[in-house]
């Protein structure tokens, strides 16, 4: 099944591992790193994994030079919700005080519950303490019918006069939002730390997975380095 979840990167520090280099250079360096001529960026990538990280240094300072920005898609609102707690990353999100057409679509047939809200797959699953549940089709299907059947009551509101931030109110918790979110490489890699291991909600795994696999394509030596080290592996930063 598609599950409808993206993630785009949508800008990004070129040569971000040179520029941690010349962060790191300038840390003992008699003279401005302006005037000298840094490795290459692969060649970079390798010295700072190195001398600032390898071995549990735990140097991340120079890390947090270079900016990266995400469009994230599709994921449940909890999803963002919980992301959101991470204090050095920014968002920006649709709040739904002054719009919700797509709920408005959905009443209409205009467009598919499944697209406007996110309902896990049918399948096995288990609760905190391990006790195993099914999520069965029939099950699946009346929930979908059920966030339906909200979004009719919503634009039943919206035709009533109601503002859109009081209708909200009647909207089932896992619909869908986008989002776009920027971070330096040491704030991606702590949100790393605790959203991809194994406690954390199921899509918030996913979706650091997701997001590692940018992460990496941008930083290449940082992320085989951190898929190595840490990644999934709840080795958390204080
Ligand atoms: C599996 C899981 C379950 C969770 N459950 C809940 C829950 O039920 N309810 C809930 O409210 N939250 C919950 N959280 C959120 C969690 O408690 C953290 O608030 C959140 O993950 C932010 O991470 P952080 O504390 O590392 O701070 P971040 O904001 O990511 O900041 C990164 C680091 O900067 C430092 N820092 C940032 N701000 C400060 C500050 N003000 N003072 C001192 N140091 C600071 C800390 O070293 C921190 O680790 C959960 C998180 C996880 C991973």
């Amino acid at each position: 099944m598609d599950n409808g979840f993206a993630i785009h990167t949508i800008a990004q520090t070129p040569n971000p591992q040179t520029l941690v280099w010349l962060a790191m250079h300038q840390d003992y360096s008699e003279d401005a790193v302006w005037d000298c001529s840094p490795p290459e960026e692969w060649r970079c990538g390798e010295i700072i994994v190195r001398r600032l990280l390898g071995g549990d240094r735990g140097h991340y300072g120079p890390l947090e030079h270079p900016q990266i920005s995400f469009n994230v898609v599709g994921f449940p609102h909890s999803t963002m919700q919980q992301l959101r707690t991470h204090r050095h990353a920014t968002f920006d999100v649709q709040s739904g005080r002054y719009t919700g057409q797509r709920f408005l679509d959905a009443a209409k047939g205009d467009r598919s519950v499944e697209d406007v809200f996110w309902l896990r797959p049918v399948g096995e699953y288990s609760d905190r303490n391990g006790k195993r549940y099914q999520y069965t089709e029939q099950q699946r299907r009346d929930d979908l019918e059920w966030c339906r059947v909200a979004c009719q009551r919503y634009a039943a509101k919206i035709t009533a006069g109601f503002s859109e931030e009081h209708a909200r109110a009647m909207i089932p918790f896992e619909f869908r939002q986008d989002w776009v979110m920027s971070g330096n490489a040491r704030a991606i890699l702590h949100l790393l730390d605790l959203r991809w291991k194994k406690d954390a909600q199921w899509e918030c795994q996913f979706f650091a997975e997701m997001l590692f696999e940018r992460f990496a394509l941008w930083m290449p030596a940082v992320g085989a380095w951190y898929a190595h080290s840490r990644g999934g592996k709840a080795r958390l930063a204080p």
